[in-house]
Protein backbone atom coordinates (compact mmCIF):
# COMPACT_ATOMS: atom_id res chain seq x y z
CA UNK A 1 0.00 0.00 0.00
CA UNK A 2 1.41 3.19 -0.92
CA UNK A 3 1.10 6.20 1.16
CA UNK A 4 0.93 9.72 -0.08
CA UNK A 5 2.63 13.10 1.64
CA UNK A 6 1.64 16.54 -0.21
CA UNK A 7 3.81 19.16 0.33
CA UNK A 8 2.21 22.29 0.26
CA UNK A 9 3.89 26.35 0.85
CA UNK A 10 2.57 29.32 2.52
CA UNK A 11 3.81 33.14 3.16
CA UNK A 12 6.46 33.11 0.95
CA UNK A 13 8.40 31.92 -2.21
CA UNK A 14 12.15 30.29 -2.15
CA UNK A 15 11.40 28.78 1.38
CA UNK A 16 13.04 25.16 0.42
CA UNK A 17 9.78 23.37 -0.38
CA UNK A 18 11.93 20.63 -2.46
CA UNK A 19 14.72 20.30 -0.31
CA UNK A 20 12.36 19.80 2.68
CA UNK A 21 10.62 17.12 0.66
CA UNK A 22 14.15 15.54 -0.59
CA UNK A 23 14.87 16.02 3.35
CA UNK A 24 11.98 13.69 4.23
CA UNK A 25 12.15 11.12 1.68
CA UNK A 26 15.35 10.97 2.44
CA UNK A 27 14.31 10.38 6.41
CA UNK A 28 11.99 7.41 5.44
CA UNK A 29 14.27 6.02 3.30
CA UNK A 30 16.94 6.18 6.42
CA UNK A 31 13.92 4.11 8.16
CA UNK A 32 14.08 1.23 5.35
CA UNK A 33 10.98 2.98 3.69
CA UNK A 34 10.95 3.15 -0.43
CA UNK A 35 10.25 6.79 -1.94
CA UNK A 36 9.08 8.19 -4.79
CA UNK A 37 8.97 12.02 -4.94
CA UNK A 38 6.86 14.20 -7.74
CA UNK A 39 6.38 17.65 -8.35
CA UNK A 40 2.90 19.30 -9.56
CA UNK A 41 4.23 22.68 -10.97
CA UNK A 42 1.27 25.19 -11.75
CA UNK A 43 2.59 27.29 -14.33
CA UNK A 44 1.11 26.96 -17.74
CA UNK A 45 4.16 25.86 -19.32
CA UNK A 46 4.49 22.70 -21.04
CA UNK A 47 8.10 21.75 -19.42
CA UNK A 48 10.00 24.03 -17.78
CA UNK A 49 12.97 23.26 -20.74
CA UNK A 50 12.23 26.62 -22.80
CA UNK A 51 11.73 28.92 -19.16
CA UNK A 52 15.01 31.36 -18.83
CA UNK A 53 17.62 30.05 -15.76
CA UNK A 54 17.19 33.34 -15.11
CA UNK A 55 13.73 33.36 -13.97
CA UNK A 56 13.28 29.42 -13.21
CA UNK A 57 16.99 28.18 -12.24
CA UNK A 58 17.88 25.50 -13.94
CA UNK A 59 16.56 22.91 -15.83
CA UNK A 60 16.83 18.93 -14.73
CA UNK A 61 17.35 16.40 -17.14
CA UNK A 62 16.13 12.80 -16.03
CA UNK A 63 18.00 9.87 -17.28
CA UNK A 64 14.82 9.59 -19.90
CA UNK A 65 15.46 12.60 -21.15
CA UNK A 66 12.54 15.13 -19.48
CA UNK A 67 13.44 18.57 -19.18
CA UNK A 68 12.00 19.14 -15.27
CA UNK A 69 11.83 21.79 -12.64
CA UNK A 70 15.11 21.56 -10.43
CA UNK A 71 13.61 20.14 -7.66
CA UNK A 72 13.58 17.30 -8.79
CA UNK A 73 17.37 17.65 -8.79
CA UNK A 74 17.70 17.73 -4.79
CA UNK A 75 14.63 14.87 -4.59
CA UNK A 76 17.35 12.65 -6.55
CA UNK A 77 20.61 13.93 -4.79
CA UNK A 78 18.74 13.22 -0.97
CA UNK A 79 16.87 9.92 -2.16
CA UNK A 80 18.74 8.61 -5.15
CA UNK A 81 15.71 7.96 -6.85
CA UNK A 82 15.93 8.51 -10.67
CA UNK A 83 12.81 10.43 -11.35
CA UNK A 84 11.20 9.86 -14.94
CA UNK A 85 8.90 11.55 -17.64
CA UNK A 86 6.25 10.53 -14.83
CA UNK A 87 7.60 12.15 -12.16
CA UNK A 88 6.28 15.85 -13.06
CA UNK A 89 3.72 17.65 -14.17
CA UNK A 90 2.71 21.15 -15.40
CA UNK A 91 -0.66 22.65 -15.95
CA UNK A 92 0.60 22.99 -19.74
CA UNK A 93 0.98 19.47 -19.64
CA UNK A 94 -2.74 18.61 -17.74
CA UNK A 95 -4.65 20.79 -19.94
CA UNK A 96 -2.74 19.38 -23.30
CA UNK A 97 -4.06 16.31 -22.17
CA UNK A 98 -7.45 17.14 -21.42
CA UNK A 99 -8.22 19.24 -24.46
CA UNK A 100 -6.47 16.10 -26.40
CA UNK A 101 -9.73 13.93 -24.84
CA UNK A 102 -12.27 16.58 -25.76
CA UNK A 103 -11.03 16.08 -29.42
CA UNK A 104 -11.07 12.68 -29.44
CA UNK A 105 -14.33 12.53 -28.12
CA UNK A 106 -13.51 11.02 -24.91
CA UNK A 107 -16.20 13.14 -22.52
CA UNK A 108 -18.75 12.22 -24.55
CA UNK A 109 -20.25 15.38 -25.03
CA UNK A 110 -20.14 16.22 -21.81
CA UNK A 111 -19.09 19.99 -20.21
CA UNK A 112 -15.67 19.63 -20.00
CA UNK A 113 -14.28 21.74 -16.89
CA UNK A 114 -11.64 22.02 -14.29
CA UNK A 115 -13.64 19.94 -11.59
CA UNK A 116 -13.65 17.31 -12.36
CA UNK A 117 -12.14 16.70 -15.69
CA UNK A 118 -8.73 19.03 -14.42
CA UNK A 119 -8.51 17.13 -11.16
CA UNK A 120 -9.11 13.94 -12.09
CA UNK A 121 -6.27 14.13 -14.48
CA UNK A 122 -3.93 15.48 -11.46
CA UNK A 123 -5.09 12.82 -9.76
CA UNK A 124 -4.55 10.13 -11.96
CA UNK A 125 -0.71 12.15 -12.32
CA UNK A 126 -0.74 11.55 -8.80
CA UNK A 127 -1.81 8.02 -8.12
CA UNK A 128 0.01 6.48 -11.48
CA UNK A 129 2.63 3.70 -11.13
CA UNK A 130 3.32 3.76 -7.48
CA UNK A 131 3.42 0.02 -7.17
CA UNK A 132 5.48 -1.38 -4.13
CA UNK A 133 6.49 2.03 -3.49
CA UNK A 134 5.92 2.71 0.32
CA UNK A 135 5.83 6.58 0.18
CA UNK A 136 4.80 9.04 -2.69
CA UNK A 137 6.20 12.33 -1.52
CA UNK A 138 4.07 15.52 -4.24
CA UNK A 139 5.06 18.76 -3.38
CA UNK A 140 3.04 21.09 -5.00
CA UNK A 141 4.55 24.40 -6.74
CA UNK A 142 3.78 28.00 -5.73
CA UNK A 143 2.05 29.01 -2.50
CA UNK A 144 -1.26 28.74 -1.14
CA UNK A 145 -3.77 31.28 -2.67
CA UNK A 146 -2.27 31.50 -5.89
CA UNK A 147 -4.89 31.22 -8.70
CA UNK A 148 -2.85 28.96 -10.89
CA UNK A 149 -2.09 26.56 -7.88
CA UNK A 150 -6.12 26.03 -7.16
CA UNK A 151 -6.44 22.75 -9.24
CA UNK A 152 -4.03 21.28 -7.90
CA UNK A 153 -4.79 22.04 -4.29
CA UNK A 154 -8.59 20.52 -4.71
CA UNK A 155 -7.08 17.51 -6.49
CA UNK A 156 -5.15 16.47 -3.41
CA UNK A 157 -8.32 17.71 -1.50
CA UNK A 158 -10.17 14.93 -2.82
CA UNK A 159 -7.19 12.60 -2.88
CA UNK A 160 -7.24 13.23 0.94
CA UNK A 161 -11.21 11.90 1.05
CA UNK A 162 -11.19 9.22 -1.35
CA UNK A 163 -8.22 6.95 -0.15
CA UNK A 164 -8.58 5.32 2.54
CA UNK A 165 -7.76 6.20 6.39
CA UNK A 166 -4.16 7.32 7.35
CA UNK A 167 -3.22 6.94 3.99
CA UNK A 168 -2.77 10.80 3.10
CA UNK A 169 -0.90 12.97 4.72
CA UNK A 170 -0.79 17.16 4.33
CA UNK A 171 2.53 19.02 5.22
CA UNK A 172 2.37 22.81 5.04
CA UNK A 173 5.60 24.68 4.80
CA UNK A 174 5.45 28.27 6.23
CA UNK A 175 7.77 31.38 7.39
CA UNK A 176 7.63 32.48 11.20
CA UNK A 177 9.20 35.95 10.30
CA UNK A 178 11.48 37.56 13.65
CA UNK A 179 10.90 41.03 13.43
CA UNK A 180 14.30 42.44 14.56
CA UNK A 181 12.91 46.12 15.36
CA UNK A 182 10.68 44.31 17.65
CA UNK A 183 12.99 41.19 18.82
CA UNK A 184 9.48 39.09 18.38
CA UNK A 185 8.73 36.03 16.33
CA UNK A 186 5.44 36.67 14.45
CA UNK A 187 3.26 33.92 13.78
CA UNK A 188 0.38 35.59 12.20
CA UNK A 189 1.41 35.06 8.33
CA UNK A 190 1.56 31.30 9.40
CA UNK A 191 -1.80 31.18 10.78
CA UNK A 192 -3.48 33.02 7.96
CA UNK A 193 -1.48 30.69 5.69
CA UNK A 194 -3.20 28.00 7.43
CA UNK A 195 -6.67 30.01 7.34
CA UNK A 196 -6.21 30.20 3.34
CA UNK A 197 -5.30 26.26 3.14
CA UNK A 198 -8.35 25.42 5.05
CA UNK A 199 -10.79 27.58 3.66
CA UNK A 200 -9.57 25.14 0.66
CA UNK A 201 -10.63 22.17 2.62
CA UNK A 202 -7.73 21.38 3.78
CA UNK A 203 -6.35 20.79 7.18
CA UNK A 204 -2.86 20.18 7.47
CA UNK A 205 -1.23 17.59 9.83
CA UNK A 206 2.27 18.53 10.24
CA UNK A 207 3.39 22.16 9.82
CA UNK A 208 6.76 22.58 9.10
CA UNK A 209 7.85 26.39 10.13
CA UNK A 210 11.36 27.95 8.82
CA UNK A 211 12.88 30.70 10.91
CA UNK A 212 15.56 32.31 11.58
CA UNK A 213 15.59 31.96 15.10
CA UNK A 214 14.33 29.02 17.27
CA UNK A 215 10.74 29.11 18.14
CA UNK A 216 10.04 28.50 22.14
CA UNK A 217 7.20 26.84 23.59
CA UNK A 218 4.69 29.65 23.84
CA UNK A 219 4.92 30.56 19.62
CA UNK A 220 4.50 26.29 18.99
CA UNK A 221 1.43 26.77 21.05
CA UNK A 222 0.21 29.94 19.49
CA UNK A 223 0.61 28.18 16.18
CA UNK A 224 -0.77 24.99 17.11
CA UNK A 225 -4.09 26.65 18.82
CA UNK A 226 -4.74 28.70 15.44
CA UNK A 227 -4.25 26.01 13.05
CA UNK A 228 -5.58 23.42 14.65
CA UNK A 229 -2.84 21.13 15.08
CA UNK A 230 -1.26 19.54 17.85
CA UNK A 231 2.02 21.18 19.54
CA UNK A 232 3.97 18.16 18.46
CA UNK A 233 2.60 18.60 14.95
CA UNK A 234 4.36 22.37 14.78
CA UNK A 235 7.95 21.33 13.69
CA UNK A 236 10.74 24.22 13.78
CA UNK A 237 12.70 24.48 10.94
CA UNK A 238 15.32 27.03 11.39
CA UNK A 239 18.50 27.30 9.39
CA UNK A 240 20.60 25.51 8.90
CA UNK A 241 24.87 25.91 7.53
CA UNK A 242 24.47 23.36 4.44
CA UNK A 243 21.66 21.89 3.36
CA UNK A 244 23.30 18.37 3.88
CA UNK A 245 22.04 18.84 7.40
CA UNK A 246 18.58 18.88 6.84
CA UNK A 247 18.07 15.42 7.18
CA UNK A 248 19.51 15.15 10.96
CA UNK A 249 18.20 18.56 12.20
CA UNK A 250 14.49 17.82 10.63
CA UNK A 251 15.14 14.18 12.58
CA UNK A 252 16.05 15.49 15.76
CA UNK A 253 12.83 18.06 15.75
CA UNK A 254 10.50 15.27 14.67
CA UNK A 255 9.22 15.89 11.48
CA UNK A 256 9.50 12.19 10.23
CA UNK A 257 8.41 10.96 13.49
CA UNK A 258 5.53 13.14 13.44
CA UNK A 259 4.57 12.73 9.56
CA UNK A 260 4.57 8.92 10.17
CA UNK A 261 2.37 9.28 13.62
CA UNK A 262 -0.13 11.28 11.26
CA UNK A 263 -0.48 8.21 9.14
CA UNK A 264 -0.75 5.72 11.89
CA UNK A 265 2.66 4.47 11.77
CA UNK A 266 3.03 4.85 16.17
CA UNK A 267 6.22 2.89 15.83
CA UNK A 268 8.57 3.41 12.72
CA UNK A 269 11.46 1.07 11.96
CA UNK A 270 14.70 2.37 12.74
CA UNK A 271 16.43 5.07 11.56
CA UNK A 272 20.11 4.51 10.29
CA UNK A 273 21.87 8.20 9.53
CA UNK A 274 25.77 6.84 8.93
CA UNK A 275 25.88 7.75 5.29
CA UNK A 276 24.42 11.18 6.03
CA UNK A 277 26.89 12.12 9.25
CA UNK A 278 29.80 11.21 7.15
CA UNK A 279 28.57 13.94 4.61
CA UNK A 280 28.15 15.97 7.05
CA UNK A 281 30.88 15.63 9.30
CA UNK A 282 33.39 15.90 5.70
CA UNK A 283 31.65 19.34 5.16
CA UNK A 284 32.27 20.87 8.71
CA UNK A 285 35.44 19.50 8.93
CA UNK A 286 37.85 20.38 5.85
CA UNK A 287 40.94 20.23 5.59
CA UNK A 288 41.49 23.44 3.05
CA UNK A 289 39.80 24.70 1.15
CA UNK A 290 40.11 25.53 -3.05
CA UNK A 291 39.39 28.34 -5.38
CA UNK A 292 37.66 27.23 -8.15
CA UNK A 293 35.89 29.70 -10.84
CA UNK A 294 32.91 29.11 -12.80
CA UNK A 295 32.42 31.42 -16.16
CA UNK A 296 28.90 31.77 -17.25
CA UNK A 297 26.25 34.10 -18.22
CA UNK A 298 23.85 33.32 -15.93
CA UNK A 299 26.32 33.98 -12.92
CA UNK A 300 23.85 36.29 -11.00
CA UNK A 301 21.17 33.79 -10.51
CA UNK A 302 22.92 30.36 -8.26
CA UNK A 303 19.91 28.72 -8.84
CA UNK A 304 20.71 28.33 -12.78
CA UNK A 305 23.77 26.37 -12.03
CA UNK A 306 22.05 24.26 -8.87
CA UNK A 307 23.39 20.89 -9.53
CA UNK A 308 27.09 21.81 -11.10
CA UNK A 309 27.27 23.74 -7.81
CA UNK A 310 26.12 20.77 -5.91
CA UNK A 311 28.11 18.62 -7.74
CA UNK A 312 31.19 20.57 -7.12
CA UNK A 313 30.56 20.57 -3.19
CA UNK A 314 30.42 16.91 -3.73
CA UNK A 315 33.79 17.03 -5.08
CA UNK A 316 35.03 18.86 -2.40
CA UNK A 317 33.69 15.90 0.12
CA UNK A 318 35.45 13.78 -1.52
CA UNK A 319 38.68 15.18 -1.08
CA UNK A 320 37.81 16.88 2.39
CA UNK A 321 38.09 19.83 1.28
CA UNK A 322 36.05 23.13 1.15
CA UNK A 323 34.72 24.43 -2.47
CA UNK A 324 35.18 27.88 -2.76
CA UNK A 325 33.03 28.88 -6.22
CA UNK A 326 34.13 32.26 -7.68
CA UNK A 327 30.98 32.96 -9.88
CA UNK A 328 32.36 35.10 -12.72
CA UNK A 329 30.41 37.08 -15.67
CA UNK A 330 31.76 35.92 -19.07
CA UNK A 331 31.12 39.52 -20.52
CA UNK A 332 33.40 40.60 -17.94
CA UNK A 333 36.54 38.44 -19.37
CA UNK A 334 36.60 39.62 -22.86
CA UNK A 335 40.17 41.57 -22.68
CA UNK A 336 43.67 40.83 -21.14
CA UNK A 337 42.93 43.42 -18.93
CA UNK A 338 40.81 41.51 -16.69
CA UNK A 339 43.09 38.47 -16.38
CA UNK A 340 43.29 39.18 -12.75
CA UNK A 341 39.66 38.12 -12.40
CA UNK A 342 40.99 34.24 -13.47
CA UNK A 343 44.67 34.45 -11.64
CA UNK A 344 43.99 33.02 -7.95
CA UNK A 345 42.00 30.39 -9.28
CA UNK A 346 43.20 27.13 -8.66
CA UNK A 347 40.49 25.17 -11.26
CA UNK A 348 38.10 26.80 -14.22
CA UNK A 349 34.63 25.30 -14.98
CA UNK A 350 32.73 26.57 -18.49
CA UNK A 351 29.17 25.35 -17.61
CA UNK A 352 26.42 24.32 -20.38
CA UNK A 353 25.08 27.74 -21.94
CA UNK A 354 23.54 28.90 -25.06
CA UNK A 355 23.82 31.44 -27.65
CA UNK A 356 26.82 34.22 -28.88
CA UNK A 357 26.41 36.50 -25.46
CA UNK A 358 29.63 36.08 -23.62
CA UNK A 359 31.02 33.14 -25.38
CA UNK A 360 34.42 35.16 -26.37
CA UNK A 361 34.91 35.34 -22.80
CA UNK A 362 34.31 31.84 -21.98
CA UNK A 363 37.46 31.29 -24.92
CA UNK A 364 39.49 33.83 -23.49
CA UNK A 365 39.58 31.38 -20.03
CA UNK A 366 39.41 28.34 -21.88
CA UNK A 367 42.92 29.46 -23.25
CA UNK A 368 44.14 30.84 -20.43
CA UNK A 369 43.39 27.55 -18.39
CA UNK A 370 45.14 26.04 -21.34
CA UNK A 371 48.41 27.33 -21.50
CA UNK A 372 48.80 28.24 -17.92
CA UNK A 373 47.94 24.53 -17.15
CA UNK A 374 45.53 25.47 -15.03
CA UNK A 375 43.03 22.55 -14.19
CA UNK A 376 40.14 22.94 -16.76
CA UNK A 377 36.58 21.31 -16.86
CA UNK A 378 34.35 22.18 -20.08
CA UNK A 379 30.59 20.95 -19.75
CA UNK A 380 28.81 20.36 -22.57
CA UNK A 381 29.04 24.39 -24.18
CA UNK A 382 32.23 24.57 -22.09
CA UNK A 383 33.52 21.55 -24.22
CA UNK A 384 32.63 22.71 -27.27
CA UNK A 385 34.43 26.27 -26.76
CA UNK A 386 36.93 24.19 -25.63
CA UNK A 387 37.11 23.05 -28.99
CA UNK A 388 36.98 26.03 -30.89
CA UNK A 389 39.36 27.38 -29.20
CA UNK A 390 41.98 24.42 -29.69
CA UNK A 391 40.68 24.77 -33.43
CA UNK A 392 41.53 28.79 -33.63
CA UNK A 393 44.84 29.07 -31.25
CA UNK A 394 46.57 25.48 -32.10
CA UNK A 395 45.15 24.70 -35.34
CA UNK A 396 44.95 27.17 -36.65
CA UNK A 397 41.69 26.45 -38.75
CA UNK A 398 40.13 30.36 -39.86
CA UNK A 399 36.99 31.42 -38.21
CA UNK A 400 36.78 27.79 -36.29
CA UNK A 401 33.22 28.25 -34.92
CA UNK A 402 30.09 26.92 -34.10
CA UNK A 403 26.97 27.04 -36.05
CA UNK A 404 25.03 27.82 -32.74
CA UNK A 405 27.56 31.15 -32.80
CA UNK A 406 28.07 32.26 -36.61
CA UNK A 407 27.77 31.19 -40.18
CA UNK A 408 31.24 30.15 -40.43
CA UNK A 409 32.60 28.02 -43.36
CA UNK A 410 34.52 25.91 -40.49
CA UNK A 411 31.76 24.49 -38.37
CA UNK A 412 33.76 22.96 -35.56
CA UNK A 413 31.28 22.47 -33.47
CA UNK A 414 27.32 21.65 -35.69
CA UNK A 415 24.30 21.20 -35.75
CA UNK A 416 23.17 17.88 -35.33
CA UNK A 417 19.95 17.18 -37.57
CA UNK A 418 20.05 13.04 -37.19
CA UNK A 419 20.39 11.09 -34.41
CA UNK A 420 19.28 7.25 -33.17
CA UNK A 421 18.36 6.57 -29.31
CA UNK A 422 17.08 2.72 -29.10
CA UNK A 423 16.82 2.06 -32.45
CA UNK A 424 14.61 5.21 -32.68
CA UNK A 425 15.20 8.08 -35.54
CA UNK A 426 15.41 11.42 -34.34
CA UNK A 427 15.17 14.53 -36.84
CA UNK A 428 15.48 18.25 -36.72
CA UNK A 429 16.74 21.15 -38.84
CA UNK A 430 16.82 24.96 -38.20
CA UNK A 431 13.38 25.55 -38.23
CA UNK A 432 12.00 23.04 -36.01
CA UNK A 433 10.56 23.49 -32.48
CA UNK A 434 12.29 24.74 -29.90
CA UNK A 435 10.81 23.06 -26.79
CA UNK A 436 11.81 19.54 -26.32
CA UNK A 437 14.16 19.07 -29.24
CA UNK A 438 17.32 18.45 -28.36
CA UNK A 439 19.17 15.68 -27.54
CA UNK A 440 18.47 15.20 -24.27
CA UNK A 441 18.31 12.35 -21.36
CA UNK A 442 20.49 8.92 -21.07
CA UNK A 443 22.99 8.25 -23.89
CA UNK A 444 26.15 5.70 -24.03
CA UNK A 445 29.77 6.84 -24.59
CA UNK A 446 32.86 4.54 -25.11
CA UNK A 447 35.69 5.46 -23.61
CA UNK A 448 39.49 5.82 -25.01
CA UNK A 449 41.27 3.14 -22.97
CA UNK A 450 44.95 5.52 -23.25
CA UNK A 451 43.13 8.76 -21.71
CA UNK A 452 42.89 10.33 -18.30
CA UNK A 453 39.20 9.83 -18.42
CA UNK A 454 39.60 6.16 -18.81
CA UNK A 455 42.05 6.38 -15.45
CA UNK A 456 39.07 8.14 -13.89
CA UNK A 457 36.14 6.40 -14.65
CA UNK A 458 38.13 2.60 -14.35
CA UNK A 459 35.89 1.30 -17.23
CA UNK A 460 35.00 1.86 -20.56
CA UNK A 461 31.77 2.26 -20.97
CA UNK A 462 29.85 4.93 -19.66
CA UNK A 463 26.27 6.57 -19.44
CA UNK A 464 25.47 10.12 -19.21
CA UNK A 465 22.98 12.73 -19.32
CA UNK A 466 22.55 15.33 -22.55
CA UNK A 467 20.93 18.22 -23.25
CA UNK A 468 21.93 20.37 -26.39
CA UNK A 469 21.65 20.59 -30.15
CA UNK A 470 25.09 21.05 -31.21
CA UNK A 471 27.86 18.24 -31.69
CA UNK A 472 31.45 18.66 -32.11
CA UNK A 473 32.19 18.26 -35.71
CA UNK A 474 33.90 14.70 -35.94
CA UNK A 475 35.23 15.74 -39.66
CA UNK A 476 37.59 17.74 -37.94
CA UNK A 477 39.24 14.98 -35.68
CA UNK A 478 42.15 14.30 -37.31
CA UNK A 479 43.02 17.48 -37.63
CA UNK A 480 42.46 18.28 -34.24
CA UNK A 481 44.12 15.16 -33.12
CA UNK A 482 47.42 16.52 -34.99
CA UNK A 483 47.53 19.24 -32.39
CA UNK A 484 47.13 17.01 -29.50
CA UNK A 485 43.74 16.73 -28.64
CA UNK A 486 42.18 13.29 -27.41
CA UNK A 487 39.03 12.25 -28.15
CA UNK A 488 38.58 10.29 -25.21
CA UNK A 489 34.96 9.47 -25.35
CA UNK A 490 32.93 9.05 -28.24
CA UNK A 491 29.00 7.60 -29.22
CA UNK A 492 29.19 3.60 -29.91
CA UNK A 493 28.87 4.37 -33.75
CA UNK A 494 31.98 6.39 -33.78
CA UNK A 495 30.20 9.60 -34.56
CA UNK A 496 29.76 12.08 -31.86
CA UNK A 497 32.28 13.07 -29.92
CA UNK A 498 31.48 12.93 -25.89
CA UNK A 499 34.88 13.69 -24.53
CA UNK A 500 37.38 15.51 -25.17
CA UNK A 501 41.09 15.75 -23.57
CA UNK A 502 44.05 18.01 -24.42
CA UNK A 503 47.57 16.09 -24.23
CA UNK A 504 50.97 17.79 -22.08
CA UNK A 505 47.79 19.77 -19.82
CA UNK A 506 47.57 18.23 -15.73
CA UNK A 507 44.04 17.76 -16.47
CA UNK A 508 41.78 19.42 -19.18
CA UNK A 509 38.57 17.51 -20.27
CA UNK A 510 35.49 18.90 -21.90
CA UNK A 511 32.54 16.39 -22.18
CA UNK A 512 29.26 16.87 -23.82
CA UNK A 513 27.41 15.90 -21.23
CA UNK A 514 26.05 16.88 -18.27
CA UNK A 515 28.28 14.54 -15.12
CA UNK A 516 26.55 17.18 -12.24
CA UNK A 517 22.69 15.80 -12.90
CA UNK A 518 24.57 12.29 -11.38
CA UNK A 519 26.41 13.35 -8.74
CA UNK A 520 24.90 12.49 -4.87
CA UNK A 521 26.61 14.22 -1.98
CA UNK A 522 27.35 9.71 -0.82
CA UNK A 523 28.74 9.03 -4.20
CA UNK A 524 30.44 12.46 -5.64
CA UNK A 525 30.79 11.83 -9.45
CA UNK A 526 34.31 10.37 -9.92
CA UNK A 527 34.77 13.52 -12.79
CA UNK A 528 34.30 16.79 -10.24
CA UNK A 529 36.17 14.45 -7.61
CA UNK A 530 39.28 14.11 -9.90
CA UNK A 531 38.98 17.66 -11.18
CA UNK A 532 38.72 18.87 -7.71
CA UNK A 533 42.12 16.92 -6.37
CA UNK A 534 44.33 18.20 -9.35
CA UNK A 535 42.96 21.93 -8.20
CA UNK A 536 44.06 21.25 -4.79
CA UNK A 537 46.90 20.03 -6.36
CA UNK A 538 47.62 23.12 -8.30
CA UNK A 539 46.43 25.58 -5.04
CA UNK A 540 49.85 24.15 -3.43
CA UNK A 541 51.97 25.96 -6.28
CA UNK A 542 50.07 29.28 -5.78
N1 LIG B 1 24.24 25.51 -26.79
C1 LIG B 1 24.85 24.23 -26.93
C2 LIG B 1 23.98 23.24 -27.69
O1 LIG B 1 22.80 23.42 -27.81
C3 LIG B 1 25.23 23.66 -25.58
C4 LIG B 1 24.08 23.33 -24.71
C5 LIG B 1 24.46 23.09 -23.28
O2 LIG B 1 25.51 23.51 -22.83
N2 LIG B 1 23.58 22.45 -22.52
O3 LIG B 1 24.51 22.27 -28.18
Amino acid sequence: MTRYIFITGGVASSLGKGIASAALGALLQARGYSVKLRKLDPYLNVDPGTMSPFQHGEVFVTEDGTETDLDLGHYERFTDVNSSVEDNITTGQIYNKVIERERKGDYLGGTVQIIPHVTDQIKEFVLNNNKGVDFCLCEIGGTVGDIEGLPFFEAIRQLGNELPDNQTCFVHLTLVPYIAAAEEIKTKPTQHSVKELRSIGIQPDVLLCRSEKRLDQSDIKKIAVFCNVSEKSVIQATDVKTIYEIPKVYMQNGFDTQVLASLNIKRPKKINLRKWNKVVNSLNNPKGQVNIGVIGKYVDLKDAYKSLSEALVHGGIANDTNVKIHWIDSEKIKTKKNIRLLKSLSGILIPGGFGKRGSEGKIFAINYARINKIPFFGICFGMQLAVIEAARNLAKIDNANSSELSNTKNPVVGLMTEWEKNDKKFQRDSNSDYGGTMRLGSYPAVLNKNSLSYKIYKTKNINERHRHRYEVNINYKEKLEKIGMNFAGISPDGLLPEIIEIKNHPWFIGVQFHPELKSRPFNPHPLFSSFINASIKESKKK
